[in-house]
C-alpha cells in the first residue's frame, strides 16, 4: 500500500515536470523564416510540401553547424544561403521583379557578440547576397554598401557572380505582370495575395559559445521603384543582433523601418525585463498594424519566438532541447 502511494507521488511529480515550461537554457538554437503575408491555405499539397521540405532542408543546414559547435554567424549565413538558392523564396534565385523588370537584392548579417554588421542594397549580380554581406562585415571598414559601390566591393572579392537573368523565375514574372496593373509596391496591402509582393528569408541563431547572430536576405517588394531600399539591410530594422537577442523581420518594409522594429524588440526586452515573446507581441500589436509583418527571434537563453500579424509566415526552428517545428499558418 505504502509502495503504491510512493509510486503515485513519483508519477504525479513526473507529470508536473512534463507540463512545466522548459526553463533550462538551450545550448544552441536556430529559427528561420521564408517570408510572411497572406498565404492561402488552398495552395496545392505538392507546393505546400515543397515549402515544408525547403524549410526543413535549411534548418538541417544550420543544425549541423550548431550541433557540432560551429558559430551562430556560420549557421545564419549557411541557412540563408540555402534559402537564397531555393526558387520558392523571395531572395537570391527566387527574387521578385522591380518596376523596371530587373532584380535588385538586399541583405544583411550581424554578429551579436561584437555588433559587427555587413549590409548591401541594390545588388544585381551576386548569387548569394548574404555571403557578400558577411564579407562587408569582415573585410571592409564599413557596414553598408549600395548599388554600384556594392558591385564594386564585390569585384574585390571572390564572391560568386551571375547575370541578372539568373534571378528570373516564371512565377515571379507573372506576379510582376499582375502587380504592374495595380501599382502594388506603393499600396501593397490593397492587393496582398499569396506570395505576390513579399517574401524574404532570414535566420537567427544562438551557438554553444553563447553568441547570437542574425541574417536576412530579400529581393524586396514586387514592382518596387528605382533604388527603393527596404528594411532588410537597415541594421536595426529588418536585421539586428546584440547580447540580448537576434531578430530577423519580414513583411512590409516601410512599416518595419518606421518602427525600427528589430532593435525595438531587443531594447524592449532589455529595458523592461520582458520575455522575448512579450517583446515581439509589443511590436506586432502596439507598433505595427495587422497584416504588416512577422519576426523570428532567439534570445541569449536560446528561447525562440516566431510571430506575425499576417495570415501566415513560412518558418521553422530547432534547438538543443529537442524542439523542432516547421509551420506556415498560425493554427498548426
Ligand atoms: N521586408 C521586405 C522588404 O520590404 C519584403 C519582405 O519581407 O517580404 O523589402
Amino acid at each position: 500500500m505504502k509502495i503504491a502511494a510512493y509510486l503515485l507521488l513519483a508519477l504525479s511529480f513526473l507529470m508536473m515536470a512534463c507540463n512545466e515550461p522548459q526553463t533550462e537554457r538551450a545550448e544552441w538554437a536556430l529559427a528561420l523564416h521564408g517570408g510572411a503575408g497572406t498565404i492561402s491555405k488552398d495552395i496545392p499539397d505538392t507546393l505546400k510540401q515543397q515549402y515544408y521540405d525547403g524549410l526543413r532542408q535549411a534548418l538541417r543546414a544550420g543544425e549541423i553547424i550548431l550541433r557540432e559547435g560551429g558559430s551562430a554567424l556560420d549557421a545564419v549565413e549557411y541557412v540563408v544561403r540555402n534559402l537564397e538558392d531555393n526558387p520558392l523564396f523571395n531572395a537570391g534565385k527566387g527574387s521578385v521583379f522591380t518596376a523596371e523588370g530587373k532584380h535588385e537584392l538586399d541583405a544583411a548579417i550581424m554578429d551579436g557578440s561584437t555588433l559587427a554588421a555587413g549590409a548591401l542594397t541594390g545588388l544585381t549580380t551576386i548569387k548569394n547576397p548574404v555571403t557578400l554581406a558577411r564579407m562587408v562585415m569582415e573585410d571592409s571598414p564599413h557596414i553598408f554598401f549600395s548599388g554600384v559601390g556594392a558591385e564594386e566591393f564585390a569585384n574585390q572579392t571572390d564572391v560568386e557572380r551571375v547575370e541578372n537573368e539568373y534571378f528570373f523565375t516564371e512565377t515571379r514574372y507573372q506576379q510582376w505582370q499582375r502587380a504592374q496593373t495595380d501599382n502594388a509596391s506603393i499600396f501593397p496591402k490593397a492587393e496582398w495575395t499569396e506570395g505576390d509582393y513579399f517574401g524574404t528569408v532570414g535566420a537567427v541563431a544562438l551557438d554553444k559559445n553563447g553568441n547570437l547572430a542574425a541574417a536576412t536576405s530579400t529581393g524586396g517588394m514586387t514592382n518596387k521603384q528605382f533604388g527603393r531600399v527596404g528594411d532588410v539591410p537597415i541594421i536595426g530594422s529588418g536585421t539586428f543582433a546584440n547580447h540580448v537577442a537576434a531578430i530577423s523581420a519580414t513583411g512590409w518594409g516601410e512599416q518595419i523601418m518606421r518602427n525600427v522594429s528589430a532593435t525595438t524588440i531587443a531594447n524592449y526586452m532589455e529595458f523592461t525585463g520582458s520575455t522575448l515573446e512579450q517583446a515581439l507581441d509589443f511590436v506586432l500589436t502596439e507598433r505595427l498594424n495587422p497584416g504588416d509583418a512577422g519576426f523570428v527571434a532567439v534570445d541569449a537563453d536560446g528561447n525562440i519566438s516566431m510571430k506575425m500579424n499576417t495570415e501566415g509566415m513560412y518558418r521553422g526552428s530547432i534547438d538543443s532541447r529537442g524542439n523542432r517545428v516547421v509551420m506556415i499558418w498560425e493554427d498548426e
